[in-house]
């Protein structure tokens, strides 16, 4: 949930032009750039411009329809971008490797993609 006090995440820099990134697709609510540390031929983070969710099952409980703007943002770039294939992963949680508390999803696409790919 949002809190005025903390610092935004730096996802919601790049949302704001602060810091760089390499920009793939921008509608009114999300932003898709690419992984500063890619693991796949494609690697495209997908994020929520709110910063209100921390991970999926905040979000899927909050608003599931900009769940599911999510799920179609990471599919139109993986036709684009790839065969249209994907593997999506939400890290929930430290022990699963989030290490950006603002929802975000993975989106892996380029074969062959390995097994395991993002289980830190
Ligand atoms: P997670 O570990 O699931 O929280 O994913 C955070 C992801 O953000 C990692 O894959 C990082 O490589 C990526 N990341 C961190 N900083 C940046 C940045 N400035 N631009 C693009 N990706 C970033």
């Amino acid at each position: 949930m949002t809190d005025s006090t903390r610092e935004p995440s730096i996802f919601s820099r790049i949302i704001a032009r602060e810091i760089p990134a390499t920009i793939v697709y921008e509608t009114e609510t999300l932003l898709a750039f690419e992984d500063i540390a890619p693991q796949a031929p494609v690697h495209v983070l997908v994020v929520p411009k709110t910063e209100r969710y921390a991970n999926v099952v905040e979000l899927s409980a909050g608003d599931p329809a900009l769940l599911a703007e999510m799920v179609a943002a990471a599919s139109r770039i993986a036709a684009e971008r790839a065969d249209g294939e994907f593997r999506l992963i939400f890290n929930t949680g430290g022990s699963a490797g989030q290490t950006v508390f603002h929802v975000h999803a993975h989106v892996l696409a380029g074969s062959p993609l390995e097994e395991g790919t993002l289980a830190h």
